[in-house]
């Protein structure tokens, strides 16, 4: 029985990429950080907790020490990093702590896998933020990075870690430049989850309006089961290297926001420009999503798009669920949960 590290199995990718290992057979030691109210629900809304192979242990990813002790200690094969201050607007407001976990982190685990058994094999959770300002379009393996925040440039010093330990020790390191995936286990900070949550409200009479950020943003949005195969795919083959994951499609946070409102059997219309920009019920007029510019980042990340033809081509990765499909998944999670009113 292979045994695999999941450093931040508490977050979305963490959950599913723990379903998929424990499906595949694995022991599964599923590491999460400290903090006064551990949040296990996504791991008990897919049916994994108490789960006999699913090992929950309390790791700090910038603790070398720990990390090595835990390599030691659970005989793991497999590491999969992706324990990270992930949101992009609170790296901003804590860029030291996002640069000691998302950057350090990686480095950490890859001191630890050298120093303990360099054959165990490494999953880096890479990002698109990393390419921020793009340089090209679509965005590939080989576009030219320029981060815009503290997080994308956190997520790139472990990029690059990743391939230097690859280089440098021959340890298998994969890096997964992951574009923006996303699911019912989304956490409401991000704005697909924030907007099928508030649709679901405002549908259920509980909320009357949602106020967001830049609407003009696009993203590259997949479903994140599809893409946590891809991060086991990766350990997978013959070499390790680096891979983006994405859909090949982007679209703007306007239009998610109109397709999540139609989920819900809503028909919104958009009126005004910038600041002064809402969406408006068809049927009732009512102004259902104003723009608020305390959401607006200090530097922004336009227009993601990425081409996943290297995964496709050694891996056989492909996406299957249309952003269509996958917001109406979201709206109908977010309508069930609050209806019960049991809702993270
Ligand atoms: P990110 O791509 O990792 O930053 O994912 P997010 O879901 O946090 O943000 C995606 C895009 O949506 C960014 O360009 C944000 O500026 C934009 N956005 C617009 N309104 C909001 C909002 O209310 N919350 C968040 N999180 N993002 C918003």
């Amino acid at each position: 029985m292979p045994h695999a590290i999941i450093t931040g199995i508490t977050g979305q990718d963490g959950a599913y990429l723990a379903e998929l290992l424990l499906e595949k057979g694995y022991v599964v030691y599923g590491c999460f950080r400290r903090t006064s109210s551990a949040n296990f629900w996504r791991i008990e809304e897919l049916g994994l907790a108490g789960h006999e192979r699913l090992h929950l242990v309390e790791h700090d990813v910038t603790d070398l020490s720990a990390s090595i002790r835990l390599l030691q200690k659970t005989g793991a094969t497999e590491v999969y990093n992706l324990a990270a201050q992930s949101f992009v607007g609170v790296s901003f407001e804590q860029p030291i702590a996002t640069a000691n976990i998302t950057g350090l982190g990686a480095l950490n685990l890859l001191e630890a896998i050298r120093i303990v058994n360099p054959a165990i094999r490494f999953y880096q959770a890479s990002t698109s933020e990393m390419f921020g300002k793009v340089q090209a379009t679509p965005q590939t393996e080989t576009t030219p990075f320029y981060p815009r925040s503290p997080y994308g440039v956190a997520k790139l010093f472990g990029h690059w870690t990743t391939i230097n330990y690859r280089e440098s020790y021959g340890i298998f390191g994969c890096s997964g430049i992951l574009f923006n995936h996303e699911s019912p286990l989304r956490g409401k900070e991000f704005v697909t989850r924030k907007i099928s949550d508030a649709v679901a409200r405002i549908a259920l009479g509980q909320l009357d309006c949602v106020h967001v950020g830049n609407l003009d943003a696009e993203r590259d949005w997949g479903f994140a089961r599809e893409y946590v195969a891809g991060m086991w795919q990766m350990l997978q083959v013959d070499e390790p290297d680096s891979y983006v994951l994405a859909t090949g499609r982007t679209v703007s946070v306007r239009n998610f926001a109109q397709l999540a409102f139609a989920a819900a059997g809503i028909n919104v219309a958009f009126q005004g420009h910038g600041e002064e920009e809402i969406a408006v019920d068809i049927r009732t007029g009512k102004t259902l999503l104003k723009v608020d510019p305390r959401f607006y980042r200090p530097a922004e990340v336009d227009h993601l798009i990425g081409d996943p033809a290297l995964a496709r081509e050694k891996l056989g990765w492909k996406p299957e669920t249309s952003l269509e499909t996958l917001c109406t998944m979201m709206v109908e999670a977010d309508l069930r949960r609050n209806k019960t009113g049991y809702s993270f």
